[in-house]
């Protein structure tokens, strides 16, 4: 298969594929579109079977992060970068040298931060090569821990979609949490502190026995959480989360949380409209990680401080944003997901 037949193909700008010899790196960058600014996306580190499937991610993740940026009104394009290896024996300082050299030909148009298998620390290496590295620590400019963000964004929007679907607040609803890592455990203290009943599962005993601990949450095995009565499912861990199997098992009014990707396809998601369930869609609600990014950029291009109050703005926004998804979709009796799709592809066309 070639880069114009991939299905995951969609108009990118560029896709270039980089490889240095001496630290074995082998990574590829895609910019989707630069119309509403320079591309910005996590570089993801993961030992892909085939460079197929390397390609398949980029593509669709670097489109992912144009409809984020776009809904969370940044003055960014979207753009990814993989990087084809194993994150726990893989890395050296070198390879991030090299990689931040790879990040650097692209001129501008790509400006990375960690993801998946990447860690701040390695991006500081990166950055040697580059100053198109952001999400960073100890620099006036840096944005730090992006996760309080999200899941400040993630918490809010599950209060907007249990008020439209439940018609009240989140004391006494009870939210199924699928992962609590650095999103999902935020998220649970917040629910906590609301009011909310929690039902979680993660796949690692330290961060579930923590939030029981401060929470009183009751933990369930991992793949127990599908069958939970729970009025919300938040999915907190990985992709693919919502399938018609596990739409299936599930008894929630609402889905939302602060996974990526969370439709195992678009079956599985046209299934969920059908069972009346209300979606918040990911890249909508889970945006605020990226617009705390998006406060680094901006204050590197400026020479300024980073600014939290522009990143309260920037997320208050983005909350009326989904508000307005939900308004839409439920006046045309339509898809969240396909509204929330449809207002970004006007935002970035707009841009252009
Ligand atoms: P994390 O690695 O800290 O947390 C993920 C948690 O999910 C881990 O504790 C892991 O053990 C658990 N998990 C993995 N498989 C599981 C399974 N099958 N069942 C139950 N738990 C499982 O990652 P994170 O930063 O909290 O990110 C969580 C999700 O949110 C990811 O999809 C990520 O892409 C997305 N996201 C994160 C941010 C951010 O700011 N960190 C921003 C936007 C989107």
């Amino acid at each position: 298969m070639t880069l114009f037949d991939s299905p995951a193909f969609d108009a990118h700008e560029s896709v270039q594929a980089f490889h240095d010899e001496k630290t074995g790196l082998k990574t590829i960058i895609a910019v989707h579109s630069t119309a509403r600014g320079p591309g910005a996306g996590g570089c993801r580190m993961w030992p892909y079977a085939s460079a197929e499937a390397a390609l398949d991610d980029v593509l669709r993740l670097s489109r992912a992060m144009s409809y984020k940026n776009a809904m969370a009104d940044l003055e960014l394009g979207g753009a990814k970068s993989v990087i084809i290896g194993n994150s726990r024996t893989d890395k050296t300082p070198a390879l991030f040298e090299a990689f931040g050299r790879a990040v650097e030909s692209v001129g501008g148009r790509y400006w990375a931060a960690e993801d998946v298998g990447t860690s701040p620390a390695d991006m500081l290496h990166a950055r040697k090569s580059t100053r198109f590295i952001a999400g960073l620590d100890g620099h006036p400019a840096a944005s730090g821990d992006p996760s309080p963000v999200t899941a400040e964004g993630v918490f809010r929007g599950v209060e907007l979609a249990v008020k439209r679907a439940l018609g009240g607040g989140l004391d006494g609803v009870t939210v199924a949490i699928q992962g609590v890592g650095h999103v999902g455990g935020f998220l649970a203290h917040k629910l906590h502190a609301a009011g909310a009943k929690l039902v979680i599962a993660d796949v690692n005993q330290a961060a579930v026995q923590e939030i029981v601990a401060a929470t009183g949450a009751r933990a369930v095995a991992p793949d127990a959480i599908f069958d939970e009565t729970a009025e919300v499912f938040a999915p907190c861990a990985l992709g693919g989360a919502i399938t018609l199997e596990t739409l299936s098992r599930l008894k929630a009014q609402v889905i939302a949380g602060g996974a990526n990707n969370q439709l195992g396809s678009a079956e599985a998601g046209r299934a969920m409209f059908e069972r009346g369930i209300l979606y918040a869609p990911d890249y909508v609600i889970n945006g605020g990680g990226i617009t705390n990014v998006a406060a680094e950029i901006r204050a590197l291009d400026h020479g300024q401080a980073f600014d939290g109050a522009w990143v309260a703005a920037k997320l208050d926004r983005l909350m009326q944003t989904l508000d307005e998804v939900f308004e839409q979709a439920s006046a045309e009796r339509r898809p969240t997901q396909d509204v929330a799709d449809e207002i970004a592809r006007a935002r970035i066309a707009a841009a252009r």
